[in-house]
């Protein structure tokens, strides 16, 4: 352990007595902006997690608290919510936790320690693997459960009219060897307001006109694509989440934002094991993410998608700018894709992808070198093929422009795809 980390270890314990007493801090897990994440084990049984800082009825049959095994000493995260963070985001991320409780797919909270104006909430340690660790690995099985497992976690929390916003790798801790993961991380999260809940239409619906202006071959004066006297009123709405994660409609600040945000965030993770790449979307800002969208959807898709949130997406790039630019990358780096253990090219699966993606499919990317699929190849790998186009209708769910037509967990964990792990 670093000695600036055991300094701070020791600091922490200096503010909680009890972590040197009931406790044994192990390491520093996680680092964020609003939180640092300890490892510790629990000493003795002196401490009765979950019994003491939330007076509420105790928990039913199904809300189960798992530790690890009885015989050792349970291991649990320590998750230390900075100051900095305000009293209402750290009560909203708490009481989210709390009403969670009680799911093996999401972390429960155990206990609450507080001292003056830091909090620490304890949560059962997971065993889990660093997502750049093992998504250029997983085969197309393993995707699949990792996937399952991720729904069944976001169809709870979509239960409970909770949105995550900010679904990513990091906040969902996957075992790859044990097949088991489990979502992290309220710290965004929002409890869905009732106006959301019955939505015809998109409310957040007016005149706004987002203009992106991009040329990448000489680059303009970023100003000069907005209108010089511009009188239109700001568009506010939560932008809360990650970059390369966020709905089209996050990026179009549409202030009606419903759990479908979380779906396409899933979907953007998916896609990332299915191409091998990570990150998948790099952008800098929301602009670019728009544009990236564009590229990889088709832009007709973005802007009737725009229309939807009442804005005008207006790109100015070329076909040729579109044609050589990032989708050739994107497509490039997919290519080469190993099933077992065997690299060629899997062009009919990104064909499929782009056909389904993008409405321009059949004229904006041909098959590239059809000939070279040796038919014998793909009757060995039949199977992993039938995954792949089942794969491929999961994230065409995950990927619908329209949140009110995107599928819910609940409708993708009944897609074909998933069906061979539903026994
Ligand atoms: P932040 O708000 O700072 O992102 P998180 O809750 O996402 O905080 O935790 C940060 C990191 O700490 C996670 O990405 C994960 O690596 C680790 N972590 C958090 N909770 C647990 C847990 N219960 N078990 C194991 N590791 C955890
Ligand atoms: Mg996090």
């Amino acid at each position: 352990v670093p000695l600036e980390t055991l300094e701070e270890m020791h600091k922490l314990e200096k503010n909680f007595p009890i972590l040197s007493t009931e406790f044994r801090l192990i390491d520093k897990i996680g680092e964020g902006t609003f939180s640092s994440v300890y490892r510790a084990e629990v000493l003795s049984g002196h401490i009765k997690l979950g019994s003491d800082m939330w007076k509420s009825p105790p928990l039913k049959k199904s809300k189960k608290v798992l530790l690890p095994s009885k015989k050792k000493n349970p291991i649990v995260a320590l998750k230390q919510i900075y100051v900095t963070s305000s009293p209402n985001r750290i009560h909203n991320e708490l009481s989210l936790l709390y009403e969670l409780t009680g799911n093996t797919h999401v972390a429960p909270l155990l206990d609450v320690l507080r001292y003056q104006d830091q909090v620490l909430a304890i949560l059962p340690y997971y065993q889990h693997a660093d997502f750049r660790d093992f998504y250029r690995d997983l085969p197309i099985k393993g995707i699949k459960k990792y996937l399952k497992e991720l729904f069944e976690a976001l169809n709870y929390v979509h239960d409970k009219d909770i949105i995550h916003r900010d679904l990513k790798p990091t906040n969902f801790l996957y075992d790859p060897f044990k097949g088991k993961g489990v979502l992290v991380d309220f710290g965004l999260a929002e409890k869905l307001n009732i106006h959301n809940k019955v939505n015809n239409h998109c409310p957040c619906l007016n005149k706004d006109k987002l203009i992106i202006n991009k040329n990448h071959s000489k680059r303009l004066n970023i100003k000069a694509a907005y209108p010089k006297s511009d009188n239109r009123a700001p568009r506010r709405a939560n932008r809360a989440g990650t970059r390369g994660f966020r709905a089209p409609e996050v990026l179009l600040k549409c202030t009606n934002q419903t759990t479908k945000i979380d779906i396409w965030s899933a979907g953007v993770i998916g896609f990332s094991l299915l191409s091998r790449k990570f990150p998948l979307f790099n952008s800098p800002d929301d602009t670019d993410a728009l544009l990236e969208l564009a590229i990889v959807f088709g832009l007709d898709k973005l802007q009737k998608c725009a229309e939807l949130h009442g804005c005008g997406l207006e790109i100015n790039l070329t076909n040729g700018n579109i044609t050589n630019g990032n989708l050739i990358q994107l497509l490039h780096d997919m290519l080469i894709y190993e099933v077992n253990n065997e690299c060629f090219p899997i062009d009919s699966v990104v064909y499929d992808t782009i056909k389904l993606f993008n409405s321009q499919g059949d004229s904006f990317v041909k098959p590239i070198a059809d000939n070279n699929i040796d038919s014998e190849e793909y009757k060995r790998n039949l199977e992993d093929y039938r995954d792949h186009k089942q794969m491929m209708e999961v994230l065409s769910g995950c990927f619908k422009m329209d949140p009110s037509k995107r599928l819910s967990a609940r409708s993708l964990l009944k897609l074909p795809f998933f069906q061979e792990l539903s026994t």
